[in-house]
């Protein structure tokens, strides 16, 4: 099958991007996922740095949006609702919460954030919390208040996520989570060192539990500052090598910005992005847009993937996943 018609067929899913974490954010610029071939794609409702108050305004005016378009969009809450919506010629959509923070220490409140379309977790944003190590941070395992909460996303049918973890908890996740975990957007430390991307022995333990290690278009991470697809494929080769074709996807990670300033008043950027690790006033680098959907369909074919390698990571893989982790 020639790469287009390939594209065109497979179910494509995007396992992380983000939108501006306010209210006056514009929904409907999510149809250029679509327009690029994506079905499904997580978007970040919030971070560790987020005010609960912004969180659940951003959250408020991101539902109302999604519902007020079904001709556009749909919130999903199984794997096969996102087959469904595929079906329809509509994006399915889930939330994401990247950092524990806003859970308030409750168990609780990751009940009530699943039923508010929150479809994967991750604990802690870059450094550590209450519940576990951040990846730019001293290190630290899991702690009694995050065992609790790692429970709570399994028992809420909440995929568990180890993007931006410390990398001793993110072992401690695998062991301690009932279900496989993956990483939504992780590249491996072999593409680009940095603490950010994640060793060889970690991608192995997500793997061996079943999981799914999805590569980042961000350029700092692809060790590309152009953030150009042959860097990713370059990611995502290196992953098919070391685990196979079965737990490998895709989360680009793509920002859009719409000129609208998120940030939560008195943020210190220098704490969330730290220069010691080279950042400076958080991440002002390329990422890879959607439109480079397509171009990874292409370049998997040229690098001689089986048409059912291709299939797996570009949707397959998160698919399946999803259909035994999320609510049915
Ligand atoms: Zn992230």
């Amino acid at each position: 099958m020639k790469s287009s018609a390939l594209h065109a067929d497979a179910l494509i899913w995007d396992a992380h991007a983000c939108l501006p974490l306010s209210p006056l954010a514009d929904v409907s610029a999510l149809a250029r996922h679509k327009a690029a071939g994506v079905d499904y794609v997580s978007i970040n409702i919030g971070m560790d740095m987020n005010p609960i108050e912004q969180v659940m305004a951003t959250l408020a005016a991101f539902r109302a949006q999604v519902q007020a378009r079904p001709d556009l969009f749909r919130l999903v809450e199984s794997g096969a609702d996102v087959e469904r919506a595929r079906t329809d010629g509509v994006l399915a959509l889930g939330f994401d919460l990247e950092g524990g923070l806003p859970l308030l220490g409750r168990a609780e409140m990751v009940v009530l954030f699943g039923a508010l379309g929150v479809r994967q977790i991750h604990l802690a944003y870059n450094r550590n919390n209450a519940l576990c190590g951040g990846c730019y941070d001293l290190p630290m395992g899991l702690t009694a208040l995050g065992r609790e909460i790692v429970a709570a996303i399994n028992a809420a049918g909440i995929l568990m996520d180890c993007s931006h973890t410390g990398e001793k908890s993110a072992f401690e996740i695998i062991e301690a989570s009932n279900a496989p975990v993956v990483f939504s957007h992780s590249n491996p430390r072999a593409v680009s060192n940095d603490k950010r991307n994640i060793a060889d022995s970690l991608i192995d333990a997500c793997a061996l539990r079943g999981g799914v290690v999805c590569a980042n278009g961000v350029g700092r991470f692809l060790d590309d500052p152009e953030a150009g697809t042959p860097s990713i494929l370059r990611a995502i080769d290196y992953l098919v090598t070391r685990i196979g074709p079965r737990h490998v996807g895709i989360g680009l990670d793509y920002s859009y910005s719409q000129g609208i300033d998120d940030d939560p008043p008195g943020l210190n950027k220098d704490y969330w992005w730290p220069r010691a690790e080279g950042y400076s006033n958080g991440i002002n680098i390329r990422i890879a847009t959607p439109e480079q959907w397509p171009e990874i369909t292409e370049g998997l074919v040229k690098l001689g993937y089986a048409e059912a390698d291709i299939r797996a990571i570009l949707g397959g893989n998160m698919l399946a996943l999803a259909k035994t982790v999320w609510r049915r």
